[in-house]
């Protein structure tokens, strides 16, 4: 698998993926961001999704799994 598959950049706290020109994350207001990221859950459903609980995850939206 590919590192990097979409043109997105995560950020350092909470793991949301926004794309690059993005500057303060939405989720959760963090200016941290890291190009060095793999693997993408897309949450839809955060209360039912064992990924996101294991992930702490409370909002929907796209997250790498890990975050260097
Ligand atoms: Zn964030």
């Amino acid at each position: 698998m590919p590192k990097r598959i979409l043109p997105f950049k995560a950020c350092v706290k909470c793991k949301l993926l926004v794309p690059p020109n993005v500057e303060i994350c939405p989720n959760c207001g963090s200016r941290d961001f890291s190009d060095d990221w793999e693997g993408i859950a897309i949450i839809i459903n955060p209360e039912k999704s064992e990924i996101a609980q294991a992930l702490n995850i409370t909002n929907p939206g796209r997250y790498a799994l890990k975050v260097r």
